[in-house]
């Protein structure tokens, strides 16, 4: 097929999923079409493309888009239209990829279910009653659904694998410093990390590889050489040793999402893995130390949406405080605001050393607990997130919300790469197995998914 017929399919499909689904908060046909006649053009002229050139994708709408708005679901960015691509958008736009539009999140991505969007829900694509997952539910239900082949997505402490496993498809988190922030709108800047989502291993390994890689304009990210992902993929595990931390499969944890959790490791194990149970001891801690640090750096990410430079600003005010204050008010939803909230309080001169500093100490000795881990181990396997898929509005205190992400939190906390794949289902909903690697060694994970699924 031409890249402009399967952006078509794929543009027909949004056209009549998307109104049950709510996946995407701005479809860009124009765009995609033109894209997509371009990499047809290039064909018919014999030139080289890329092997993703002319494929679909779906982006997070956290993710700058130049002339498309970006809101990350948030009334203050209404109106937001970027005038640069984030790197990673700018790699993809260059390599011929087709944009088909932007997806749902929690606002400023902070949360685990979608709900959080100050626009609308999205929906779970295998039960319209329950969430996706989040923040980056759109971008999984929308691969889920076959409204997308690919999507971007960002983890902050589980926004990409935590909806890959409650969708049932592939997501990964690559290592702090792998991928480019250029252009993400900033929510905890030292946790997050933009990710693919997939349909397969493979796919996953190919779009990494895109959008992988040393940026002078983000400072963090290293100038490391991109290995070989996709040429990883032997199916050999053979002799891979691998750890399963017994924390993992603890309270909270329903027992049919570690009954299938363990069937998986048991067809690793087949596959010539060597397994063996051991302790990250700091893991219940990570989740309170998250909740510390991630709204104090949301807190000061935050304080740009002034109502002055871009985005919502309030029609009635007194002033220049009083406007800030009047477009803040109604800008941001309530978790929003409790998280900077929150941020500020842990960040005040008199409780800095009470909360802040130890939040950071204990992300040291959680850090400490994986290298100690990898002395012994290649990889380290657990679920993904603690149940299937919620119902929408079943979690309505927020710090229930919060235990979603108490097997993917950690992950952030210590900067590691971490992989999500189906494994199987619990009354009919799918489940995840996650896969956390070394720092820098996502072709381990990546080897080991694909010979799993
Ligand atoms: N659910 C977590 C939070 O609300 C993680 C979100 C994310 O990874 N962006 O902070």
């Amino acid at each position: 097929v031409s890249a402009q017929e399967l952006a078509t399919l794929f543009l027909e499909r949004i056209e009549a999923l998307d109104p049950h689904i709510q996946a995407y908060l701005t479809v860009t046909p124009e765009e995609a079409l033109a894209q997509a006649k371009a990499v047809d053009e290039k064909r018919a002229r014999k030139e080289p493309l890329h092997p993703l050139a002319g494929i679909p994708i779906a982006l997070k709408d956290n993710l700058c888009t130049r002339g498309i708005r970006t809101t990350a679901a948030s009334k203050i960015l209404y109106n937001f239209v970027p005038p640069y691509d984030a790197t990673v958008v700018a790699r993809l736009r260059e390599i011929g990829m087709v944009f088909l539009g932007k997806t749902n999140l929690d606002e400023f991505a902070m949360g685990s279910s979608t709900e959080n969007s100050g626009f609308r829900p999205t929906r779970n694509p295998w039960d319209l009653e329950r969430v996706p997952g989040g923040s980056s539910g759109g971008s999984a239900a929308a691969v889920a659904a076959a409204e997308a082949p690919l999507a971007l997505g960002s983890d902050t402490g589980g926004s990409i694998r935590q909806p890959a496993a409650l969708c049932g498809i592939v997501g990964m988190k690559p290592t702090y410093g792998r991928v480019s922030r250029y252009g993400l709108i900033a929510y905890a800047s030292s946790l997050d990390q933009i990710g693919p989502f997939a349909r397969t291993v493979a796919d996953c390994a190919l779009l990494l590889q895109a959008i992988s890689g040393h940026d002078p304009l983000d400072s963090t990210c290293l100038n490391l050489e991109v290995p070989d992902y996709v040429g990883a993929l032997t199916g050999e595990i053979k002799g891979l040793r691998l750890g399963v931390p017994k924390e993992y499969f603890g309270v909270g944890v329903q027992p049919e999402v570690s009954a299938a959790v363990q069937q998986a490791i048991e067809v690793l194990a087949n596959l010539g893995a060597v397994v063996e149970e051991c302790s990250l001891p700091t893991t219940d801690y990570a989740l309170a130390a998250y909740y510390i640090i991630a709204p104090a750096e949301c807190s000061s990410n935050l304080a740009r949406f002034d109502g002055v430079r871009y985005g919502l600003r309030s029609k009635e005010w007194v002033g220049h405080i009083g406007l800030t204050e009047k477009t803040r008010d109604e800008g941001f939803g309530t978790e929003v605001k409790q998280r900077i909230v929150v941020g500020t309080y842990a960040l005040s001169a008199g409780y800095y050393d009470a909360y802040y500093r130890r939040a950071q100490q204990t992300r040291t000795l959680i850090r400490r607990d994986f290298d100690r881990a990898f002395e012994r181990f290649d990889a380290l396997v657990t679920p993904t997130s603690p149940t299937p898929a919620f119902r929408i509005g079943e979690k309505a205190d927020p710090l229930e919300m919060k235990l979603a992400d108490v097997c993917t939190i950690p992950v952030n906390m210590a900067g590691l790469p971490g992989l999500s794949v189906p494994c199987g289902f619990v009354n009919g909903l799918p489940v995840g197995l996650q896969l956390i690697g070394k720092p820098f060694d996502e072709t381990t994970l990546l080897r080991i998914g694909h010979a799993y699924e």
